[in-house]
């Protein structure tokens, strides 16, 4: 799809340039130390725009200094300031990083105030050259958008249009735009929706992909290649952050991959497929285990949302520590399957997991606890669980979780039921115990 070209320092999103790939520190800001030497291994890795979380005025300065050091050091990727809330810190942020991304959700409730405060970002925005993402999620609609269109794809739409509309009105274009959710139906629908209203109003603006609070894992890595895949390969999406509840280097290869594939500088490792209905048996000769993971998904996650197919199987070889594994009924294949019919949620065989990948504002150790709920929660089939790394977006962001583990921080936590706060200020250690036995009250 062709896009108007925006340019965040060095990096062109959109127009003709490739997919670029993004990831986000997990760093507290403050912790300028921690915060540099993390760009520094994402850049490493392979980041081409990295964002930072900027909760406060006072980490606006602790973002220049991150620059500044990175800058010394020769390192030049653009960054991006993550700012929810205080359209205050996006135009103080606008002028030291090079694109700041705003949630819409969190502008001022009332439609003519947020005009304002958003006229006086875009100007900041234009005097400093610096580009605007409108990063709108689906766990944070407003309300008048959802009384008048549900809690929807096309809702996504329409609130999203609304701020394109603004930047037209005030001339700028230095914008790219996402409606990520952890839904990866909702997600592609609201992506679509909007490439096609864009594209009939003749506006094009690049597109930012992502399946947002993924989860972690063979289930993070699947969901994600899933929904951005099935976009990508129809020509929607130039930028694309895949999030992982893991530490943001691992994002990294899983992005490459689906950027090269799509640019078409690699191709799947699957070397027959054969089609009986709406069933496909596909064979593949994978070089790696992580190739025939993100190979599979891609290869079938958009068949099975858009149910082409209801079924799929796999079988084929790949390799593991130079010796070549057959899939023939195996257990790994079976479980293959069943992750890809979860993600493109055609059929759940497990709880359903929705977890933030965390950021500056997670005050705990959420992988580990991500892991433990896990566990602790594996028999509870077809139920959403969320696990979320603050208070401040967490709740609003879990959209429709049935239970949800919210991080505080001072080592409490928050127990919701759907968006509803059950207790408050749970001491971290009894969190997950008190957790179920909610869950279990409510199946009583
Ligand atoms: S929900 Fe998670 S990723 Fe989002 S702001 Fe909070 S800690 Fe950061």
């Amino acid at each position: 799809m062709e896009t108007i070209r925006v340019t965040a320092g060095k990096v062109t999103i959109g127009g003709d340039a490739p997919v670029i790939i993004q990831t986000m520190c997990n760093t507290h800001t403050s912790d300028v130390e921690a915060s540099v030497s993390q760009c520094e291994r994402l850049y490493e890795a392979g980041a081409e725009l990295i964002r930072l979380t900027v909760p406060s005025m006072a980490q606006v300065d602790s973002l220049k200094e991150i620059k500044e050091r990175l800058r010394a050091e020769g390192i030049d990727t653009p960054l991006v300031a993550d700012v929810h809330f205080s359209s205050e810190i996006a135009i103080a942020a606008a002028e030291v990083v090079e694109k700041v991304r705003i949630n819409p959700g969190n502008f001022h409730k009332d439609h003519e105030k947020a005009r304002e405060q958003f006229a006086r970002l875009v100007e900041l925005c234009k005097a400093n050259g610096t580009a605007i993402r409108i990063g709108l999620n689906h766990g944070s609609l407003g309300d008048r958008i959802t009384n008048m269109y549900g809690n929807t794809p096309l809702a996504m739409k329409e609130a999203v249009m609304e701020w394109l509309n603004m930047c037209v009105e005030n001339d700028f274009y230095n914008v790219v735009v996402s409606l990520k959710a952890s839904n990866t139906f909702v997600m592609v629908e609201a992506y679509r929706l909007l490439a096609n209203e864009m594209q009939k109003k003749g506006v094009v603006f690049p597109l930012h992909l992502g399946v947002t609070e993924a989860g972690n894992g063979d289930g993070g890595r699947i969901k994600s290649a899933v929904g951005i895949s099935a976009l990508l390969s129809e020509g929607i999406g130039n930028t694309i952050r895949v999030s992982l509840t893991e530490d943001p280097a691992n994002e990294l290869p899983v992005a490459r991959y689906l950027s090269d594939r799509y640019g078409r500088r690699l191709h799947s490792s699957m070397v027959s497929l054969k089609l009986n209905g709406k069933k496909a048996v596909a064979e593949y000769a994978a070089p790696s285990r992580e190739r025939l993971l993100l190979d599979f998904s891609c290869d079938f996650g958009k068949r099975l949302l858009d149910k082409e197919l209801d079924e799929v199987e796999l079988t084929g070889t790949y390799i593991e520590n130079g010796e070549e594994i057959s899939l023939e009924g195996s257990e790994y294949a079976a479980y293959l399957v069943d992750e890809l019919m979860q993600a493109a949620r055609r059929r759940f065989y497990r709880p359903e997991y929705i977890a933030c990948p965390g950021c500056g504002r997670t005050m705990y150790n959420l992988e580990s606890t991500f892991e433990e709920v896990k566990r602790r929660t594996a028999h509870l089939k077809g139920m959403v669980i969320a696990v979320m790394g603050c208070i401040v977006n967490g709740p609003g962001e879990m959209a429709d979780a049935d239970w949800g583990y919210v991080g505080e921080g001072n080592g409490k936590v928050s127990i919701y039921k759907g968006k509803e706060p059950l207790e408050r200020h749970v001491p971290e250690n009894e969190a997950i115990d008190k957790l179920l036995k909610y869950i279990e009250q409510e199946a009583d």
